[in-house]
């Protein structure tokens, strides 16, 4: 199983500070109270840094900081002028993509292959894309004279943090706003060298402040009177909280939340394909992805040789060192997660679906957990209803295309769905009936900036990305 590569990238390309303060006003400050709290490399358990815990009185500054950037600065500017900001914070990421993405699966647990060939470039990607819309918003359809909302704040979670900050930062940037915006605490690294990167960019004091803290911080971030525009990604369940706190306040809100899709396989799919796609849609970034294939739903005629196959394909994942280039799957980012995703694993076994993993030796230290796969999973089973958010994939099967639209969309959530298929008409007739704000067919977890992203029903509201990411952060 482990098959370690001779060379893995070196940390020592990236350089950590022993501590970090807050971003505010275009300096790195102290938190008012001298909070902190500390980031853990989810692979070793090893301390990276300390970092600063925002309280209300800094996020208060942070906010003003925003306002007044806002209002002097960055409101005023033409469209031309941000973009050159946005193309130069472009430019600098790709410059120092190497950095970011060692520091990112260093904080994150997620393989370098995946940082440096997946995030990096779509994080650049966005603020190229935005850099782009920032002097034409007057004749792209939004209307006469499209008006930013003022300050955004902005709260992102732990599984893609550098771009889920680029899929904020950019566009509210590119429309006019300024924003607080407020990592998870569990990987809060790669978004303060992005801080760091924008004093290198010359952005004006004030334009982007990062807060990092706990729930608290971005509490106090959401219900600040100042904030014009809430962003969350994130749980459902956080993301109700923030619904009701927001409720009638002038804050527009968008909300990308939980997902549960479904990856469908029909029996006239090519079977190697349909397993990289499987294999992707659950076991890229360790199965943390909100729109990961966590529910595998395979037509009964090829069930069984979709399911060896797949066995066989998991066989030869490695799972281990997230700085080894040959890495497929890393490290779970937290005990907390991890301790999820164990009870929910047990779960499924207790009610009787069938478990199986690779043989796989897992690292002493650090948060593992092996590839995993349930068989025998029914609707009522709780694998197949809640978001593990984890390696872990359950299995049910269907006859018709009826059953697998009926089954597919049996779920709160509905952020995205993957068609296995021969049949361009059949990919047109479910991708009509699946109730997903992404419908992918014979690929899966493809992500670009031109495509907006977002989900139906529980997964939340709003698009991020593409022209429609524009739309969150404009009065039109
Ligand atoms: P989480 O909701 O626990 O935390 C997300 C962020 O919210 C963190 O920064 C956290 O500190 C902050 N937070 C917690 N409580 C808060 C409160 N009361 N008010 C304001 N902020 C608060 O989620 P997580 O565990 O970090 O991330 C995993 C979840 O994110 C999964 O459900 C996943 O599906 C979802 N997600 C969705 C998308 C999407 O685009 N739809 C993308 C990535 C992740």
């Amino acid at each position: 199983m482990f098959e370690y590569a001779p060379a893995p990238e070196s940390r020592s390309v990236v350089d950590i500070r022993p501590s970090y303060g807050l971003f505010v006003d275009g300096k790195f400050v102290d938190p008012s109270d001298g909070g902190s709290f500390k980031s853990v490399n989810p692979a070793s358990e090893e301390v990276l840094a300390e970092i600063a815990e925002a309280g209300r009185e800094d996020v208060d500054r942070a906010v003003r900081a925003a306002r007044k950037a806002y209002e002097k600065v960055w409101g005023p500017m033409s469209g031309r002028d941000r973009a050159k900001y946005l193309f130069r914070i472009a430019r600098i990421i790709q410059e120092r993509s190497r950095e970011l993405a060692v520091l990112e699966s260093l904080d994150n647990g997620k393989p370098i292959r995946e940082s440096r060939d997946v995030d990096l470039p779509l994080v650049a990607a966005h603020f190229f894309y935005y850099a782009g819309w920032a002097d034409k918003l007057e004749h792209s359809g939004f209307g006469p004279d499209p008006r930013p909302l003022g300050v955004a704040a902005q709260v992102i979670p732990w599984n893609f943090p550098l771009l889920m900050l680029a899929w904020k930062i950019a566009p509210a940037l590119a429309a006019g706003n300024t924003v607080v915006l407020k990592p998870a605490e569990t990987t809060p690294l790669t978004a303060l060298l992005f801080a760091e990167i924008c004093q290198q960019a010359d952005l004006p004091a004030g334009v982007v402040n990062i807060v990092t803290g706990a729930g608290d911080t971005g509490r106090a971030l959401v219900e600040h009177p100042g904030v014009d525009k809430v962003a969350f990604t994130g749980s459902t369940e956080v993301g109700r909280a923030i619904a009701r706190a927001v409720a009638g306040t002038r804050k527009k809100l968008t909300l990308e939340l939980g997902g549960k899709a479904a990856n469908i396989v029909f029996d006239d799919a090519p079977v190697d394909q349909a397993v990289e796609g499987i294999v992707n849609g659950i076991f890229f970034n360790q199965g943390h992805v909100c729109c990961a294939g966590s529910r595998l739903l395979v037509q009964e005629s090829v069930a069984d040789e979709v399911l060896e196959s797949l066995k066989r394909r998991m066989a030869r994942l490695r799972v281990g060192d997230p700085l080894d280039k040959n890495t497929d799957v890393g490290a779970i980012n937290s005990a907390e997660q991890l301790a999820r995703i164990r009870e929910l694993s047990e779960v499924g076994a207790a009610e009787g679906a069938q478990r199986w993993s690779p043989p796989c030796e897992l690292p002493d230290r650090g948060f593992w957990f092996a590839p995993t796969i349930f068989t025998g999973v029914t609707q009522a089973h709780r694998i197949a209803r809640e978001e593990i958010f984890g390696p872990v994939l359950s299995v049910l099967t269907f006859r018709t295309p009826a059953e697998a639209v009926e089954k597919a969309n049996n779920t709160p959530y509905g952020l995205s769905a993957g068609i296995w298929t021969d049949k361009g008409s059949r990919i047109l007739w479910m991708a009509d009936r699946l109730r997903a704000g992404v419908v992918w067919a014979n690929t899966f977890n493809k992500f670009d900036p031109t495509s907006p992203f977002g989900g139906y029903k529980e997964s939340g509201y709003g698009r991020e990305g593409g022209r429609h990411g524009l739309e969150g952060y404009l009065n039109v």
